[in-house]
């Protein structure tokens, strides 16, 4: 049984086969997914999503693109979303310096009101960071300083040294299809250095799909793909990749367990 840690499957290539694309995931032993919000605009369908459909969970968050849209987004109405019995993360949220879509300190303050939001209602935040290291790096250490939270690096594809930092915070660390991919041999250094039991996987779908599906649109039934990937490159069974990541996900996100 695999968990799917992140995905959006109300976006464009996903939404449209909403039915068949939830059935190929069970098929393949996809048992549960989170499926992700980037904008306030999409809470209640991503939710709604999570109300029809039992394996189905939903986060509330700002992607860092969207934060300048979301000038006015506090902690409280994150965390009054969040009150929702099917929401059980905050996020994404993050920053994104490599396509700067959103002006840098908007993306820090949002940023820093999903942390606390994450505090105050207990849910992990799911992180996303790109080409933003240092200041991911400052602000969650600053954050944990003024009160603990927990999370996961999402879609990960930073330095060692982060992954380091993300660990000693006690945060998680979620591997998309990219750790697939040919030239990510950094990536696949640092995976297997990353614990086994703060280890998540992903699909990032409709983004990202893992070899063989390269090319293709994403889906949560992918996610098998990278698990497998990851057994070859540990050196172990993929039932073995399947439960640790599993009961990982169960362990930080507890409010679906
Ligand atoms: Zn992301
Ligand atoms: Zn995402």
């Amino acid at each position: 049984m695999f968990i799917d840690s992140h995905c959006h499957l109300n976006y464009k290539g996903l939404v449209e086969q909403e039915r068949e694309v939830l059935a190929r995931a069970r098929a393949n032993g996809v048992q549960g997914m989170l499926n992700i919000s980037t904008r306030e605009s999409e809470w209640d369908a991503v939710i709604g999503l999570a109300e029809r459909e039992p394996a189905v969970w939903a986060s509330v968050g700002i992607h860092p693109h969207e934060a300048d849209q979301h000038g006015d987004m506090t902690s409280a109405k994150l965390v009054e979303k969040a009150r929702h019995p099917d929401v059980i993360g905050i996020g994404e949220t993050g920053l994104d310096y490599f396509y700067n879509y959103s002006d840098r300190e908007q993306q820090q303050a949002c940023f820093r009101q999903h942390i606390v939001a994450a505090r105050e209602s207990g849910l992990p935040i799911i992180v996303h960071t790109r080409d933003a290291e240092e200041d991911t790096a400052r602000i969650m250490r600053e954050e944990m300083e003024q009160g603990a939270y927990s999370g996961v690096i999402h879609c990960f594809t930073a330095s060692a040294d982060f992954a380091r930092i993300a660990l000693d915070l006690g945060l998680y660390i979620s591997l998309s299809g990219i750790v697939t991919f040919k030239n990510a041999k950094d990536l696949q250094e640092i995976a297997q250095t990353i614990p086994d039991d703060r280890l998540l996987i992903e699909t990032d779908s409709p983004f990202l799909a893992p070899v063989p599906h390269r090319g293709r649109t994403c889906e949560p039934a992918f996610v098998s793909d990278t698990a497998r990937f990851l057994a070859e490159l540990k050196n172990i069974e993929i039932e073995s990749v399947a439960a640790q990541t599993t009961s990982n996900f169960f362990r930080l996100f507890s409010k679906a367990a």
